[in-house]
């Protein structure tokens, strides 16, 4: 796993953003965990480890703005699983996004500092981690997995129950909760504005969830740590909520209405439609038994953010790429969410989503999501031309050779 100093990776059809065809022939070198030139003249270095790309395709590694790494399976609870195993499953999804491509995720709900330092200690491998700690909800909200016979919070208690949730109501309880998360490390602030569309609740949805005057507080205290918020909402009040209160990123957004989505390109949101774990939980269903009324609803949902994804697109909203899956089964599809968008979009606009979008989404434009000078060394080298066929990134064993994260190849079959 280890990597010299340098490397020379030379005869590489490289994948630039807004080039409409992959720039021929070229040399990269980088130097440490960066890219420090892009070239179509040969670049000579000395003391560099030279690697001969035999004309294939360099482009960067995938952003996927939507993980949760620690759950095990469909309910977020994770009531039934030892710590040990929670830890181990994070551990294997880490390494088996990296070797499908994925050289970040951001993680929605889960992930926390441990594992953040375990990675930044390379006693685990991964994609770069952007995490949100615990999601915060209010009392009934989306995230609130207590059964109607429940009174404790099982979410809020330390332990394998407390990992993807916490529940805070009111001003103050919101303000201290996102503080505790912010004072832990958490790269932005995850928060439940709607009900969700999967979990087996037996609470009545939810229009929208939080007042306005909560959402504003919490926004203000990602603010203070020069951060944002991420928000889990589905219904046109919720999303209209969140531009009022100034979220960042809004995820799923799969029922609202065209004039919301205008309202979103105006106020320069992200989307992040998930079809991907939608579609897994359709296909899985008759071996996890998900209800045939669940079923029913996914596919309404699925229906309805095609038709988002196209308002979208016609008004301008910036589309991130997330997949929101749970579990390691789940896992294996996660380069699906680029083949669920087959028909909606060209392969360039697809992976421009999930590299240069979802890296200013996650404010790191020029350091992720891109092969350029000053860049993060985060690659993949694929046999074929994915601007002509994506299957060339999203069939990762026939097509892709070469993973490289901060200048570190992790994958070689060069
Ligand atoms: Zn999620």
């Amino acid at each position: 796993m280890e990597s010299p100093a340098k490397i020379l990776l030379k005869n590489a059809n490289v994948l630039i953003d807004g080039l409409p065809e992959l720039q021929q022939s070229s040399d990269v070198l980088v130097a440490d965990e960066r890219i420090v030139a892009v070239s179509r003249t040969p670049v000579s270095c000395d003391d560099a480890k030279i690697l001969d790309i035999g004309g294939r395709t360099l482009m960067p590694g995938l952003i996927d703005a939507h993980a949760h790494i620690t759950g095990l399976s469909l309910t977020p609870r994770n009531a039934s699983y030892p710590p040990a195993e929670i830890a181990v499953a994070a551990g294997d999804y880490m390494r088996s996004s990296l070797m499908d491509g994925f050289t970040t995720i951001r993680e929605a709900g889960g992930a926390d500092h441990s594992i953040a330092r375990l990675l930044a200690e390379r006693k685990i491998v991964g994609p770069r981690l952007f995490y949100s700690g615990r999601a915060l909800t209010q009392t009934g909200g989306g995230a609130d997995f207590r059964t109607p016979d429940e009174v404790d919070d099982p979410c809020g208690q330390p332990g394998p129950l407390s990992i993807m949730s916490v529940i805070a109501d009111g001003v103050s309880e919101v303000r201290k909760a996102a503080r505790e998360e912010l004072r832990r490390g958490a790269s932005q602030l995850k928060v439940f504005v709607s009900g969700g569309v999967v979990f087996p609740s037996e609470a009545h949805p939810t229009i929208y969830e939080y007042s306005l005057d909560e959402l504003r507080a919490i926004v203000e205290e990602a603010q203070s740590r020069g951060t944002y918020v991420m928000a889990h909402a589905y219904t046109d009040e919720s999303v209209r909520r969140c531009l009022l209160a100034g979220v960042r990123s809004i995820e799923h957004a799969n029922f609202v209405s065209e004039e919301t989505v205008a309202m979103m390109a105006d106020s320069r949101v992200y989307l992040d439609l998930t079809f991907i774990s939608l579609v897994q939980r359709i296909e899985s269903a008759p071996a996890t038994g998900l209800p045939e009324g669940i079923v029913e609803n996914l596919k309404k949902t699925v229906g309805k953010g095609r038709q988002v994804y196209q308002w979208a697109k016609s008004y301008g909203v910036p589309l991130a790429l997330g997949t929101d899956l749970w579990g390691f089964e789940a896992r294996k599809s996660q380069l699906g969410e680029l083949e669920m968008r087959i028909g909606l979009d060209s392969p360039a606009d697809i992976i421009r989503s999930a590299t240069r979008i979802n890296a200013e989404l996650l404010n790191q434009q020029g350091k992720l999501g891109a092969i350029a000078p000053d860049a993060y060394a985060d690659l993949l080298i694929v046999d074929g031309d994915p601007l002509s066929d994506l299957t060339v990134v999203t069939n990762p064993q026939q097509h892709l050779k070469l993973v490289m994260k901060g200048g570190i190849v992790y994958k070689n079959d060069l």
